[in-house]
C-alpha cells in the first residue's frame, strides 16, 4: 500500500521532540510523501530546510487566515517572490476563510484568500483550502478565479457543496473527522463524491481519529483514513489507495513516485 498524507502540518513545535520518528512510522505504514502547506511566512524557511532533507516531503506556501494577524499586507508581496525562488513548490496553501474563529477581520481575511488566488492562477499553481463555517464563501472566491483548481481541506458540507466543488474542479481533502460514526453528513459526501474528488490527509498534528481523542495526529495515521474510506466505498484498503494516491498525484501535479 502507498498513500500521500495531502495536508500535514510537519514543521509545527508539536514535532520537535521527535519528527525523525514521525516520519519513520509514517513510511513503515505505507506513507510515501507528505504534503506540507505554509502558515505563516516566518515559517516558510523551516518548510523550504525540511524539504530539502526528504524528496518524499512536497511544500506548499500561504498565508493560513486563522494566523490573520501575523501577516503584514506585504506578505503577499513577499509570497511572489518566495516563489520565484522556490520553483519545487507544488501549491499555494494553506490559504480560505474561516468563519468560527472569532475575531478575524471578515474582509482582510477575504482580500488575503482572493489575492492569493490570483497569486496561484498567475504562477499556475493549485490551492490547498481552509475553509471553517465559509464554504459558500469560498466557493464564491473560486469562481472568481476560474482555472485555479487544488484540495478543499477538511471537507465538511453538504452533498450540494461537495458537488461544486467537485465542478469547479477541486478535490475534496478527507481526515480524521470521517472516522468517526456520528459523521453521518461526512459520509454521505464520500459515498456519493466521484471517486477521482477523494484524497487522503491527516491534519496532524490537528484532527485526531476515533479511537485516538486527545492525542496528537500523526501522518501514520492516514492509513485509518483511507481505511475508512474504502469501507464506505465498499472497496478493499488496497484499491482505495491506488485511488487517492493517483488523485492527489494528478491535482497536485505531483511526479510518479519511487514506491506504488
Ligand atoms: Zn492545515
Amino acid at each position: 500500500m502507498y498513500l500521500i498524507d495531502t495536508h500535514v502540518h510537519l514543521d509545527l513545535d508539536a514535532f520537535d521532540p521527535d519528527r525523525p520518528m514521525v516520519l519513520d512510522r509514517a513510511r513503515a505504514a505505507g506513507v510515501g510523501e507528505l504534503v506540507l502547506p505554509g502558515v505563516t511566512r516566518a515559517r516558510w524557511p523551516d518548510l523550504d530546510a525540511l524539504h530539502r532533507q526528504d524528496s518524499g516531503l512536497h511544500v506548499a506556501y500561504g498565508l493560513h487566515p486563522l494566523f490573520l494577524q501575523d501577516h503584514a499586507d506585504d506578505d503577499l508581496d513577499a509570497l511572489e517572490a518566495w516563489l520565484d525562488t522556490h520553483p519545487e513548490t507544488v501549491a499555494i496553501g494553506e490559504i480560505g476563510l474561516d468563519g468560527y474563529q472569532e475575531g478575524l477581520d471578515w474582509d482582510r481575511q477575504w482580500r488575503f484568500y482572493t489575492r492569493q488566488l490570483a497569486i496561484a492562477r498567475e504562477h499556475d499553481l493549485p490551492v490547498i483550502i481552509h475553509s471553517r463555517r465559509a464554504l459558500d464563501a469560498v466557493l464564491k472566491g473560486l469562481r472568481q478565479y476560474p482555472g485555479v483548481t487544488g484540495i478543499l481541506h477538511a471537507f465538511i458540507g453538504s452533498p450540494q457543496q461537495a458537488q461544486q466543488a467537485v465542478d469547479l474542479g477541486f478535490a475534496l481533502g478527507i481526515g480524521g473527522p470521517v472516522t468517526y460514526d456520528r459523521a453521518k453528513k461526512l459520509h454521505r459526501v464520500v459515498r456519493d463524491a466521484p471517486l477521482a474528488a477523494l484524497v487522503v490527509e491527516t491534519d496532524a498534528p490537528d484532527q485526531p481519529l476515533a479511537g485516538h481523542q486527545g492525542e496528537r495526529n500523526e501522518p501514520a495515521r492516514v492509513t485509518e483514513v483511507n481505511t475508512a474510506l474504502a469501507t464506505l466505498r465498499d472497496m478493499a484498503s488496497q484499491d482505495m489507495a491506488i485511488i487517492t494516491t493517483q488523485n492527489a498525484r494528478r491535482i497536485l501535479r505531483l511526479p510518479n513516485g519511487t514506491a506504488q
